[in-house]
């Protein structure tokens, strides 16, 4: 959106450009895609798109810090390089939780998955499988992979399923003949050769069991990727960016926004010309449809804020 409006469009993306939706086997809800597209084909067409309208897409290329500097804003890369921008637009989204135990990394790509959309599922027909969460994320997918696993684990550390599933979704988990729920329950341990092949849990009275199963699904929560950003601008107590009218009021009202005479703009960070969109911002909907709806929102505060900078 921003190059298609004439800007002056660098991206700096520290994996792959794409995301979290780039990793997505079929986004089955985004808008003009009625029979779904795949994450890898969603982010070849961006790209291409993105570039057409002139947009510089530099992959790998992390960023350490962001900052003020005499009127610019300046972006420093791994490298040490500077970027000296009029506005930044951080997008760097959220990093799902994984577990802290021994080969863990062995089977992330063979058998740990953060996701149970339709590809995960159909893997997992008549297979045993373990889920590890007790929110609703993971109350969904349960329910949705007990249509085609033979028997799911729901594995847990708390002592009940209600505690941050919603109740509807605690009834339908529970009435599930194939789902057994394991409360006080962790994983402490990943067996396998190339592929995971069995999962070890222990009770907190520490008994253990070993499941046979090739599939290991986390929803243990996921923390916004603003390690880079503590100090530069104000985050909620999770660690999300805040913006606009979320932001504390003594962030809004400091000289720098006085003596610019506005308040910041709805997805305007603590400092003036920073914006942030999509799953890093404080209180947004995790969607790709919604993360691409903030991104085009920010262009046009972008263009506010060249017209007349705080
Ligand atoms: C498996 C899976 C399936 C999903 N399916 C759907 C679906 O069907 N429908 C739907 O609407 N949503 C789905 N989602 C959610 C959706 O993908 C996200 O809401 C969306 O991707 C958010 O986009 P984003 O740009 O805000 O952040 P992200 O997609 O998280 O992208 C952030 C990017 O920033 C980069 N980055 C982070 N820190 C830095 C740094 N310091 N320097 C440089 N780069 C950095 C990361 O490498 C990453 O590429 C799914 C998510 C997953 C994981």
């Amino acid at each position: 959106y921003a190059a298609s409006e004439g800007l002056d469009v660098l991206t700096a993306d520290a994996m792959a450009a794409g995301g979290q939706a780039g990793t997505s086997s079929r986004i089955e809800n985004y808008l003009g895609f009625p029979a779904g597209i795949s994450g890898a084909e969603l982010t070849r067409n961006a790209l291409i798109q993105a570039q057409r309208f002139g947009a510089r897409v530099t992959v790998p290329s992390t960023v350490t810090s962001l900052g003020l500097d005499a009127g610019e804003r300046v972006v420093t890369l791994t490298d040490g390089s500077r970027l000296r921008t009029r506005c930044v637009l951080v997008a760097s989204g959220v990093a799902y939780r994984k577990l802290d135990i021994p080969r863990f990394a062995d089977f992330e790509a063979a058998g740990i998955y953060y996701a149970a959309t339709d590809m995960e599922a159909r893997l997992c027909r008549g297979e045993e499988v373990v889920v590890v969460g007790a929110g609703t994320s993971a109350g969904q997918a349960v329910v949705y992979l007990a249509r085609y696993a033979r028997q799911v684990h729901v594995v847990m550390r708390a002592a009940e399923l209600g505690r941050s599933m919603s109740r509807y979704l605690v009834d339908r988990v529970e009435g599930l003949e194939n789902v057994t729920v394991h409360q006080g329950t962790v994983v402490v341990g990943l067996q396998g050769d190339g592929h995971l092949g069995a999962v070890e849990v222990e009770t907190a009275g520490g008994e253990r069991r070993t499941f046979a199963t090739s599939s290991l699904f986390l929803f243990i929560g996921a923390d916004a990727n603003t390690g880079w950003l503590r100090g530069c601008v104000e985050l909620d107590r999770r660690g999300f960016v805040l913006t606009g009218a979320s932001l504390p009021p003594a962030a809004r009202e400091d000289d720098r926004w006085r003596s610019a005479g506005r308040m910041p703009y709805l997805l305007e960070t603590s400092l003036p010309g920073i914006f942030a969109a999509g799953d890093v911002r404080s209180g947004s909907v995790k969607r790709v449809a919604s993360a691409v709806g903030e991104g085009s929102m920010a262009v046009s505060f972008v263009h506010a804020h060249i017209a007349r900078p705080a």
